[in-house]
């Protein structure tokens, strides 16, 4: 059998009662892009009767197929399977809650067939529910957008939507960790890759709930630093690390300078002087961070070499 040209990835955690929706909305819109399509159900270590939904789903459309962790792992251990499993040239996230729209698949598709490597949507109409979700939601969600798209230069109005296309190669080339899944458009722009948004529809969740709260926007701001990091300086650590190291080390160098030519020249006594405490911890500063630095330089190449994985990314060959 050849493989099916579209793979839908759907993280599924308690969404019982929303999945065979989902499915009687997702099925007709696929058929009618004309595409041949496989459904990757990802079962999250749900507690509810989501797996048993699944598998009569199955029995009734064979094109789904389902993936059941052994418990929770996350939405990004979700994605990463449907990722692995995928067989499809062009491969869509969405959420099981129903927030995602399915008729907005063939924007997404028309879109990548204007040579885009990733299409995201863009929930445009998303905040018509008044103002208690404004602090909770929307302020989050609006900070998180600014945050990562000026910290990783990939301008997207709405990384939070999950209703996302990409050509199989960016996430085959890709490994996710943490909570990471809201970043792959970033990650991804590390190999060079084309990002376009089209605007899609949103409906507010009718069954079940969110499975997150406001502690994701702490989790968003380290995940930032760590994708900001891997984007800039996951190849050369030591000049991050080493440029810290210099810095701290030399103004702790300049300072111990001073005071021993004001101690060697004007004979004053240091015992009592904060600046030495600082002097000392400066220079030890420096020299762990540039340590680190080589230390860094270590892994990356402990990284690499170990699972032969270059250090770039080919668009094409030609001879
Ligand atoms: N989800 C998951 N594992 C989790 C949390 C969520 O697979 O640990 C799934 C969930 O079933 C849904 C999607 O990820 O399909 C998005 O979750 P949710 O709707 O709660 O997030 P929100 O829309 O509130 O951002
Ligand atoms: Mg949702």
């Amino acid at each position: 059998m050849s493989n099916p040209e579209l793979s839908i990835v759907i993280p599924v955690y308690n969404e019982e009662e929303s999945l065979p929706h989902l499915l009687g909305e997702l099925v007709p819109a696929l058929e009618a892009t004309g595409r041949t399509f496989e459904i990757i159900c990802v079962d999250d270590g749900s507690q509810d009767n989501s797996f048993a939904e699944l598998k009569k789903l199955r029995q009734q459309e064979p094109r789904v197929r389902v993936v059941r962790f052994r418990r929770n792992f996350g939405q990004t251990a979700a994605f990463a399977a449907g990722f692995d499993r995928a067989q499809g040239e062009i491969v869509i996230t969405m959420d099981a809650d129903l927030q995602n729209d399915p008729r907005d698949i063939p924007k997404l598709l028309d879109k990548m067939a204007e040579g885009y490597d990733v299409v995201s949507g863009w929930r445009v109409d998303r905040w018509k529910e008044g103002l208690r979700p404004l602090l909770t939601r929307k302020l989050p969600s609006m900070t998180a957008n600014w945050l990562i798209s000026t910290g990783t230069g990939v301008y997207l109005h709405d990384y939070g939507c999950s209703l996302k296309a990409y050509r199989r190669e960016v996430v085959k080339n890709i490994r996710l960790y943490g909570d990471l899944h809201r970043f792959v458009p970033a990650i991804a722009s590390y190999y060079g890759v084309t990002v376009a948004e089209v605007p899609v529809n949103y409906r507010s969740r009718q069954f079940g709930t969110s499975k997150y709260g406001l502690g994701r926007v702490v989790r968003v701001i380290l995940d930032l630093l760590t994708v900001r990091f891997l984007l800039s300086y996951s190849t050369r650590p030591i000049q991050i690390f080493g440029l810290l190291g210099l810095l701290t080390f030399g103004l702790g160098f300049v300072i111990g300078l001073y005071l021993t030519f004001i101690k060697l020249v004007y004979g004053a006594a240091l015992a009592e002087r904060p600046m030495l405490l600082l002097s000392i911890l400066l220079i030890m500063l420096g020299v762990q961070l540039i340590t680190m630095g080589l230390l860094g330089e270590l892994v990356v190449r402990t990284y690499h070499e170990s699972q032969n994985k270059p250090i770039y990314a080919v668009r094409e060959e030609l001879g």
